[in-house]
């Protein structure tokens, strides 16, 4: 799949010195909702082949390009290139082509799909790259620099999982930076996520002659009354405070409006903390529904925060901003499967993701491409 073709000439180039809101701005014009990347990705590798000191490999939409300095760290920059879908309600802002509110470019708040998430954070990483080797000095770190696609679909789509499978050996690192919303905070690891369907069995019936039948939803009343009694735990892990959640989050049961339902299916969430892995979740969620048939649908291992690692520690020392642990799960949890500690650092608040009024403030752009410029350069 690896392609050192050149890119299509005929893309518009994006322009990775121009100040790195308009930057933000120029790459949400172009629409990148999963499964239709390829014009960003066109034209995000078509900026990062004018950098002469990076070494390029793209892979479909994904693309990777890397520092070669032989410096003794490297660290990992990482961000998806793809959106969700645009708003269906007519007039939101948070859609492809952007609008500053003030009417100024570069001023105030930009409104546009992938404002938060994570359009921003992939213009720091293109101004980042772009501005490394300016001023003639080299930096202290090698740095790979990671674009994927299909970030927002289900996981085995993800282009990161792709470029784990096709390039592993060149996302080898001592640390990984997610530019994911944090709204500038550092977050570090990330709770894992589990699934489980417990079932219970009836004998269906007419429902004017219930007493012939057994109602496989009232069988249920149990499982739900657990849940909703159970106190989901805090566990500290590496010095944060995960807090899990433990929730029904669907139910299915019964035909008709005049039979006694003979099945009943509730589907259980678990956000387990990174403590533990996904069987140690399983056990968990198997204690508390003793009696009753389950089953584990999905799991996805959480990260721990890693904080300890010195390349992780000058970081955070660098931000300057007290660490929290995350929440949802991301892909901090694959480079934390690689062995990489990984936290989520990128512009924008994460609660307006995926909202139709999406958006960003400039200035928010502009202070994280300036935290990472001032710690790679320190
Ligand atoms: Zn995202």
């Amino acid at each position: 799949m690896t392609a050192e073709t050149a890119p299509d000439s005929s893309i518009l180039p994006l322009d990775l010195r121009q100040d790195v809101a308009l930057l933000t701005a120029a790459i949400m014009d172009i629409n990148s909702v999963s499964g239709n990347e390829t014009e960003l990705a066109d034209a995000v590798e078509a900026a990062l082949r004018t950098i002469p000191e990076l070494h390029i490999v793209r892979d479909g939409d994904a693309i990777i390009a890397r520092t070669e300095l032989g410096n003794p760290e490297r660290v990992i920059l990482a961000g998806h290139l793809d959106t969700v879908p645009l708003p269906l309600t007519e007039g939101s802002l948070g859609t492809v082509p952007i609008t500053w509110e003030s009417g100024v470019p570069g001023q105030g708040v930009l409104y546009g799909r992938g404002a938060t998430d994570m359009k921003g954070g992939v213009a720091v990483q293109l101004a980042l790259a772009a501005g490394m080797f300016d001023g003639g000095t080299a930096p202290k770190r090698d740095v790979t620099f990671v674009f994927y696609d299909h970030e927002e679909v289900e996981a085995v789509k993800s282009g990161l999982g792709r470029l784990v499978r096709n390039h592993g050996n060149l996302l080898d690192g001592d640390f990984a930076i997610l530019l994911e919303p944090t709204d500038g905070t550092v977050e570090g690891g990330c709770n894992g996520t589990s699934r489980f369907e417990a079932t219970t069995v009836g004998e269906a019936a007419h429902s004017a002659r219930a007493w012939m039948g057994s109602n496989a939803i009232h069988a249920a009343a149990p499982i739900l009354e657990r849940l909703a009694a159970y106190q989901p735990l805090t566990v500290n892990v590496d010095g944060l405070d995960y807090r899990e959640s433990l929730n029904a989050v669907r139910i299915n049961g019964g035909t008709a409006g005049n039979v006694i339902p003979d099945k009943c299916v509730v589907e259980i969430n678990y956000r387990f903390a990174p403590d533990k892995t996904p069987d140690q979740a399983e056990a968990v969620v198997r204690e508390l529904l003793e009696g009753f048939d389950v089953v584990r649908t999905d799991a996805a291992a959480g990260a721990r925060p890693g904080l300890q690692h010195p390349a992780a520690a000058s970081f955070v020392a660098a931000v300057g901003a007290e660490p929290k642990p995350k929440y949802g799960w991301t892909d901090v949890a694959r480079f934390s499967e690689l062995g990489i500690p990984a936290v989520n650092f990128g512009p924008g608040d994460p609660l307006l993701a995926h909202k139709d009024n999406e958006h960003v403030h400039a200035d928010a752009i502009r202070k994280c491409l300036q935290a990472l410029q001032a710690w790679l350069a320190g």
